[in-house]
């Protein structure tokens, strides 16, 4: 067992004692993400450099001691949470945007820089960062990577790792390599691709290389109105079965509704059974004829309102009820656990009538929210943390709704990765030896177990015998094929 006064007086020689977090009191801080999961880590480091970086690493593997990276702690599936303990690595001073190229369109920057700022930072040369999460004033492009983050605009542009070429990275023994680059082909196995969406598991990335893109020339803000989910469902359907690819659909149903008025004034109807938030951009004549195709089909279920936002302020409100609809929901009920299943967009209507159901059933208020164009749901299980049973209950129903989600085809993640929340559920999209090749991967990378250990993975109890650590003694030395 690691003696955590000599594991902080190491980490305290590598950054200085003003970066070693370790008091009981301070390290609360640092016990959550965004999830209901929670747990203390014996340490958090605050580095300010790749060698920094490397050598807590080297502190931790000597002492045989979990490391866990983190960025802003919004991840929503325990991902950033000590549940092991050991050391949380802090990437938040690591902020720097160390290079923009915009002939090339891309930047460099270092792990901690938060995914808006890229974008502010870029804006003055038309540029923006198009993976937008709705946390994207406080997450950071590493935690992005990481969780291979969608957003609204991830529909049209693709999800984190369609904007990340490469990036440096610091490897469980400490070592740092570089993976991909500044080009979007590179020889070999695309590690890249590999690394983008491990959870903190297999590296810890300390710069990434990103894509950036021009501004659009034009864009259009539609806020389509419905009585009820049903029909605003059809229509999403009806827009991508119309050949139509808008940069954002994006729906909330009547609580989302509520809560997002009450918060931010966004100009959602009162009693508006759902809304959609179509955004369509490109060169303005495309724009208009792709905007009037959307109403078209809007128009053919029933809406009660389409409105298109005449200018920029009343677009950033349309928008600002979305963004903030999440914090908003605390008008409604102390805590929420949202959940983060992804079905095919034709099967929309029925999951979501299931999911009305369950509410119904249970007593439960479960507020919708999705990304609905990519059928990426997010249904939000309302509940009171301090009732006894109510955690237990909101998690089970999230659990159905996931099972619901696989057996209409569809998966347990849109973008918020399995973490600690979901691992049990792995199991129902993979059997045994899919689990098993997957965490091979873990000693291709290194010898040891200590980055982000018992995450993503089912823990043996859940799975049959499998255990990722079954996994690295068998690929170790010695192994089997
Ligand atoms: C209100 C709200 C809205 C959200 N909306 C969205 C959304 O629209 N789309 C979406 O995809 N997500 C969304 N999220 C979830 C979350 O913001 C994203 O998963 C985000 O990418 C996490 O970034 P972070 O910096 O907070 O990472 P953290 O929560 O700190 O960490 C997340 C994971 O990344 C790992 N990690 C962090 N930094 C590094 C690094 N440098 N190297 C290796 N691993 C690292 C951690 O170990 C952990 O496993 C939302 C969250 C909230 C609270």
């Amino acid at each position: 067992m690691a003696d955590r006064a000599v594991v902080i007086q190491e980490l305290a020689g590598v950054v200085g004692t003003d970066y070693v977090v370790h008091e009981p009191e301070d390290l609360v801080v640092f016990e959550y993400d965004g999830s209901v999961d929670q747990a203390l880590p014996m340490a958090v480091v605050i580095p300010d450099s790749t060698s920094q970086v490397s050598a807590c690493v080297r502190v931790a593997a000597c002492h045989g001691v979990p490391v866990v990276a983190r960025g802003a702690g919004t991840g929503l599936s325990g991902g950033a949470v000590a549940e092991q303990g050991g050391i949380v690595i802090a990437l938040t001073r690591m902020n720097r945007i160390l290079e923009v190229d915009a002939d090339n369109l891309l930047a460099v920057v270092e792990p901690g820089v938060v995914n808006i700022d890229l974008t502010h930072h870029v804006a003055s040369d038309g540029l923006y960062y198009a993976p937008d999460p709705s946390s994207q004033r406080a997450c950071t492009i590493g935690g992005n990577v990481a969780e291979n983050s969608g957003g609204p605009h991830c529909l049209a542009y693709g999800v984190t790792t369609n904007h990340v070429l490469g990036m440096e990275v610091v490897l469980a023994d400490g070592s740092v390599e570089w993976i991909g680059g500044k080009t979007r082909e590179n020889a070999g196995h695309d590690l890249r691709g590999i690394l983008v969406g491990s959870e903190g598991t297999l590296a810890i990335v300390t710069k990434a290389v990103v894509r950036l893109l021009r501004q659009p020339e034009s864009v259009k803000t539609l806020l389509a109105v419905f009585a009820d989910l049903d029909e605003a469902s059809a229509a999403v359907s009806g827009i991508i079965g119309a050949g139509i690819v808008p940069a954002a659909i994006e729906m909330m149903d009547d609580l989302c509704i509520q809560a997002a008025e009450a918060a931010v004034h966004a100009g959602y109807p009162e009693g508006a059974g759902a809304v959609l938030l179509v955004e369509v951009d490109g060169i303005a004549e495309a724009v208009e004829e792709e905007a009037e195709a959307v109403e078209e089909v809007c128009n053919r279920f029933n809406p009660l309102q389409i409105r298109t936002a005449t200018d920029e302020d009343e677009r950033e409100r349309l928008w600002s009820g979305r963004k903030g609809v999440l914090g908003a929901l605390g008008r409604l009920a102390p805590n929420y656990f949202l959940v983060d299943g992804t079905v095919p967009r034709t099967k929309l209507v029925e999951v979501l009538s299931r999911i009305r159901q369950m509410s119904v059933d249970t007593g439960y208020p479960i507020a919708n929210l999705l990304h609905a164009g990519d059928g990426n749901l997010h249904p939000s299980v309302l509940f009171d943390q301090r009732k006894p049973g109510d955690i237990e209950s909101a998690l089970e129903i999230g659990g159905k709704i996931l099972e619901m989600c696989v057996e209409v085809g569809g998966v347990l993640s849109g973008e918020h990765g399995i973490g600690l929340e979901k691992q049990q559920y792995m199991p129902l999209m993979f059997n045994e030896s899919d689990l098993d090749a997957m965490a091979r991967l873990k000693p291709a990378f290194a010898t040891n177990d200590i980055l982000n250990p018992g995450k993503v993975f089912p823990s043996g109890a859940s799975c049959g015998e499998f255990s990722q650590m079954a996994a690295v003694a068998k690929a170790g030395p010695g192994a089997s094929a």
